[in-house]
């Protein structure tokens, strides 16, 4: 990708972010660009923006300079990472919109074209895959390497969903190769749970009923057990695909209060389902087995709403 290196030698500060709640391919592919520029020009400044991340992933090179708010400042270059549309990087959309260049790599296929430049994949697993196809395995050093596998660990849930192909497993092979630390990684970022995060998960379970001739499987946390359990949706991670696992089922929907009265709807599919037609739909986006979006709206009427399109593609 000559744009890629091109404008990278050409600017003189680089920013880098991904999109709103990072998750682990986000984190992972923000701080994995971060270092294989960095490994190669160390007299750039790259400042990654991010929202708070959770502390499973502070052992990644950089993560204690990600800043959460915007600085201000205007960049050369601009990065946007695994984030689809404007409104999921809106905490530091001023800043993207002042940088002179912006690149956007990603691999959601509801992504319909960002910035200057833009690169989707929505065959690769992850954007940390994408950032293998584009980078030289010769110049990626362990520290990229452990950000890169940690978003392909993630976005896989560690190998494991359908998105995962013969080349993810090429490139985690070459990752291992630099000296990752897998089962360090796979453990303490993807298995490991807090004891608050365990207690919520069995709530959502116990609040989870089956619908639709038993073919989905929905359930959700009202904003009396977050406060309950001392929790946050930082805590609601991986609930659901919990819910999907359920034997039987084709469709996870899983509903969570957000800031502002709206609900955060995450949703998962077996087999047949395109779950992100669906959440296009209602203005979010993702993959076909996994997707997301915010309704403004009451649990009852979400849940309808939701339920009645998934009704249409069974
Ligand atoms: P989640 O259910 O939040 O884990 O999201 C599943 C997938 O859908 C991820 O790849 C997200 O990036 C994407 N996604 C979730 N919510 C949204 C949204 N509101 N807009 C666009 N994409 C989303
Ligand atoms: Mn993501
Ligand atoms: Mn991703």
């Amino acid at each position: 990708m000559k744009e890629f290196i091109q404008q990278i030698q050409k600017a003189k500060n680089i920013g880098i972010t991904g999109h709103i709640h990072p998750d682990g391919d986000c984190i992972g592919s923000c701080l994995g660009l971060k270092q294989y520029i960095l490994d190669q020009y160390p007299e750039k400044t790259i400042d990654v923006y991010l929202e708070p991340i959770g502390n499973e992933f502070y052992f990644l090179n950089g993560s204690d300079q990600i800043l959460s708010q915007d600085s201000g400042q205007t960049y050369d270059l601009f990065f946007v990472l695994d984030c689809s549309s404007t409104d999921r990087f809106e905490p530091f959309q001023k800043m993207i919109e002042t940088a002179k260049y912006v690149i956007c790599i990603d691999h959601h296929i509801s992504n319909h074209g960002l910035g200057d430049y833009c690169k989707v994949d929505p065959t690769a697993s992850a954007t940390c895959e994408v950032l293998c196809q584009i980078f030289s395995m010769d110049k990626v050093s362990k520290k990229c390497a452990q950000c890169l596998y940690t978003g392909i660990v993630h976005d896989t849930g560690v190998f494991k969903h359908s998105n995962t192909t013969k080349q993810t497993m090429i490139y985690a092979g070459e990752l291992l190769e630099k000296g990752v630390e897998s089962s360090k990684i796979i453990d303490e970022t993807f298995y490991q749970k807090t004891y608050i995060q365990n207690r919520i998960l069995g709530q959502a379970l116990i609040n989870s009923f089956l619908c639709c001739h038993d073919q989905v499987i929905y359930s959700s946390i009202s904003k009396e057990e977050l406060e309950y359990f001392e929790a946050t949706s930082a805590d609601l991670n991986g609930i659901i695909d919990q819910l999907r696992v359920t034997k039987g089922t084709e469709v996870a929907v899983f509903l969570y209060p957000q800031k502002e009265g709206s609900l955060k709807v995450s949703m998962r599919s077996n087999e047949k389902v395109d779950v992100a037609k669906i959440a296009e739909q209602f203005g979010g986006g993702g993959h076909i087995r996994a997707a997301g979006c915010t309704i403004f709206g009451s649990f009852d009427d979400t849940k309808q709403k939701i339920i009645e399109k998934i009704e249409e593609q069974l």
